[in-house]
């Protein structure tokens, strides 16, 4: 058996990075700078006011109350040629250019407007009293993003601001995701003996969207070696990477591994976990195919372990795994020796000792989806004979 940290050093090692592409800033939330992002704009790119108000002369406004005519009027996307002389006030709304002359702006509440174009001003500034000064968030040369930043909505909002149209990026992969085996039905009529419900495709989906793919979902295929040559051909054709479920163990119909063994350049492996112990990967015409098993708790193990980080590995990620944490057993984790590490699906909380707490999901069967749903981390119990409450042990976090 392999170690699961081999596997994954081999399976992210032959997925590398895409190259970079131009990317339309409308498009590049999520995506990750393939290189650094540096302002070439000042933000703000003018003097303004932070309030509505009155812009003043600070000096003017030591004694209070004062009365000053109002000489002016400027708003948000406008702009005064007037240059304020000393005595005199500018009505201003949030955002507009700060008038030539002024030096502060007096919000609205601590002013009274008074008939014959006056105001009265209640309350004195300071210099520089409500007046954002033009560059002081971004300058010109600043570095703002490094390659290797993931684009957030608020980065998309200052790439924004600083007129950054088009970024050099990492683009988003298009997965194809297939299921196999005679024994599944993809709608809603009643099961023959001997069939179950398809579910895999949906919840790799599911992950595949999650992890930033663009999934083309290519159908549930029969364990039929022409059918599915058909598939992964098309499938390879179309898309950045290719995920299966099912058939890459020891059955007798495990066609995924009789085609692949054939059309592509595949490893077979079998890693020491539980779940999830076989697993394929390799490349057809250069295209990563990650031949994920069918039970429905291995595949998710599967695409966690493995097919996920060399998916972000794909697409520019540098973190490629899910955020981990030491945490407390709140009750036993019991397990055999096998020469496997356990891989249990838990619920992990942080409780008000400051510590991350597990606790068993209710079965750990590998066909067991509906136990494994409600878990959101996976604890690694490493090989021997399980934890006793109270341990240490390591979980990665697959929410939150
Ligand atoms: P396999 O890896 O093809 O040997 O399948 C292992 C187990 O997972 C079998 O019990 C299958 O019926 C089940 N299985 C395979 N594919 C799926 C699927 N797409 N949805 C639900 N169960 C599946
Ligand atoms: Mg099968």
């Amino acid at each position: 058996m392999t170690p699961l940290e081999d596997a994954q050093t081999f399976v992210i090692g032959s997925c590398p990075p895409l190259l970079p592409v131009e990317t339309l800033l409308d498009e590049v939330v999520g995506l990750v700078l393939a290189t650094d992002v540096v302002a070439t704009e000042q933000v703000p790119p003018f003097d303004n006011s932070a309030v509505d108000g009155y812009a003043v002369i600070a000096a003017d406004t030591q004694t209070v109350p004062v009365e000053l005519p109002v000489v002016a009027e400027v708003a948000a996307g406008a702009a005064t040629d007037h240059v304020m002389r000393p005595g005199e006030a500018i009505r201003i709304m949030t955002g507009a250019p700060l008038p030539d002359g002024c030096d502060a702006v007096v919000m609205v509440e601590q002013t009274e407007r008074l008939p014959g174009g006056r105001v009265r001003i209640n309350a004195g500034v300071e210099t520089g009293a409500a007046v954002r000064n033009a560059g002081d968030d971004v300058q010109p040369g600043d570095l703002l993003f490094r390659a290797g930043t993931v684009v957030t909505p608020v980065i998309a909002g200052v790439l924004a601001s600083i007129n950054a149209r088009i970024l050099n990026a990492h683009r988003q992969i298009r997965v194809a995701v297939l299921s196999t085996g005679d024994e599944l039905v993809e709608d809603d009529r009643p099961l023959l003996r001997g069939q179950i419900r398809e579910s895999n495709r949906r919840t790799l989906a599911g992950l595949l969207r999650e992890t930033g793919c663009d999934v083309v979902d290519m159908g549930t295929v029969r364990d039929d070696e022409a059918a599915l040559e058909l598939v992964l051909r098309r499938a390879a054709d179309r898309c950045d990477a290719i995920v299966t479920s099912g058939g890459v163990s020891m059955g007798d119909y495990d066609v995924v591994k009789a085609v692949l063994g054939r059309i592509a350049d595949m490893t077979w492996m079998q890693i020491a976990i539980k779940p999830a112990k076989p697993f394929a990967f390799g490349t057809i015409d250069g295209v990563p195919i990650f031949g994920l098993p069918g039970n429905p708790v291995s595949s998710i193990v599967s695409f966690e372990m493995l097919a996920r980080p060399a998916l972000r590995r794909m697409m520019g990620h540098h973190k490629l795994s899910r955020p981990s944490h030491v945490a407390l057993t709140d009750d036993d984790l019991t397990r055999r020796p096998d020469g496997k590490v356990h891989l249990l699906r838990v619920l992990a909380s942080f409780e008000n000792d400051g510590r991350c707490h597990v606790r068993s999901a209710r079965s750990q069967g590998s066909h067991q989806l509906a136990a494994t749903s409600l878990a959101n981390a996976i604890a690694i119990v490493p090989d021997g004979d399980g934890l006793p409450a109270g341990s240490e042990v390591a979980v990665v976090m697959m929410q939150g």
